[in-house]
């Protein structure tokens, strides 16, 4: 089967990108705990895969939870189209395994992997980069050249290849070469925003993105999984420690309970996009211009952003309109 049959089919099914690399590189490039051939060590092909966030969503009044319902949806239909295309493969008699976009591996990994803005596992991203897709924004995000980081990711193993066996490295994609984002002195859009000032805000003049690009996966996570397993665990917490009966029982009907039920059962993916600022901000990706038209987009950081420069620093200050109060708030109404 050609390339462009495999590609024409993912678009049929509502896929917006697909990047092919191998098993093999990745193994070579992946920290141990993330290379495929834990999965599988005949499966040769590692497929990507890519769906857009619409720009309605992205251009939404930030952290509602209709925007944060509409991305595990998002998320949903990637996975169902991927499992579809795996059965389509396996019709033409390919083998094929999906990789789910926020799948984890409780031995090796935690749920704040999942970090930023819930786009994919951290293993996906970097399989992104290696296929070709695009390039890691400051805070590790995968940028696109068509949607900036305003994509969610999921993969695929098979057998399928773009070509014979000894073409299969020749002719995978090959990673962008030059970083699509610009680095905290010419932007750093991502970093001002970010409610938990989990996104590096201060580098050395002129030193390149690759020194200093990084997430505190922790603090993002309090605000894009406001009621996932931290916060699970700090309600559980509390629950042990209740004194009385009544204390127990209220704080088993309590709004928190019902809102980590909520996530579990009706948001699910969603449970990891509860803030996407970062995405929301970035104007990397040709669909920037159309999301910046958006009122909410134009509300995030009408100054721009603020550098200094000192002694060789430059220093981002967070936005006015920045840290996420209401999320402050919920992390401390989780006991
Ligand atoms: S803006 Fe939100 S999703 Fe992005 S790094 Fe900060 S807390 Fe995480
Ligand atoms: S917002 Fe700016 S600094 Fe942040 S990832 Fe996008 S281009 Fe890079």
């Amino acid at each position: 089967m050609e390339r462009q049959e495999l590609v024409t089919k993912a678009r049929e099914l509502g896929i917006d990108l697909t990047g092919v690399t191998t098993r093999q590189r990745l193994d070579h490039k992946l920290p141990a705990q993330m290379r495929p051939s834990r999965m599988s060590e005949f499966l040769d092909t590692f497929l990507v895969f890519g769906k857009k966030i619409p720009r309605g969503v992205a251009g939404a009044r930030s952290r509602t939870i209709h925007q944060q319902q509409n991305a595990g949806l998002i998320h949903r239909s990637l996975e169902e189209a991927v499992g579809e295309l795996g059965y389509w493969l396996e019709g033409a008699d390919y083998l094929a395994v999906t990789v789910p976009s926020l799948l984890l591996d409780f031995k090796t990994t935690f749920p704040e992997d999942n970090t930023p803005a819930g786009q994919s596992s951290t293993f996906l991203r970097l399989a992104a980069v290696e296929a070709g897709l695009g390039t890691l924004g400051l805070n590790q995000m995968l940028l696109t050249p068509q949607f900036g980081p305003r994509v969610f990711l999921a993969g695929m193993m098979t057998d399928w290849k773009p070509g014979t066996d000894d073409l299969l490295n020749e002719l995978a994609d090959e990673p962008v070469k030059e970083e699509l984002c610009p680095g905290l002195e010419e932007c750093g859009r991502c970093a001002a925003i970010c409610p938990e000032q989990a996104i590096p805000r201060e580098a050395l003049q002129g030193a390149p993105l690759s020194q200093y690009r990084g997430l505190d996966r922790r603090a993002c996570a309090r605000s894009s999984q406001p009621a996932g397993v931290f916060f699970y665990v700090e309600h559980l917490k509390a629950l042990l420690q209740s004194q009385t009966a009544e204390q127990l029982q209220g704080k088993i009907f309590s709004s928190t309970t019902r809102k980590i039920w909520h996530n579990m059962a009706i948001l699910r993916q969603g449970a990891f996009t509860g803030c996407m600022r970062c995405m929301e901000v970035c104007p990397v990706g040709d669909d920037y211009a159309d999301l910046s038209c958006s009122p909410h987009r134009q509300q995030d950081l009408p100054e721009g952003v603020q550098h200094t420069i000192a002694k060789g620093l430059v220093q981002i200050q967070t936005a006015a309109n920045g840290p996420n109060q209401s999320s402050q708030k919920q992390r401390h109404s989780a006991v």
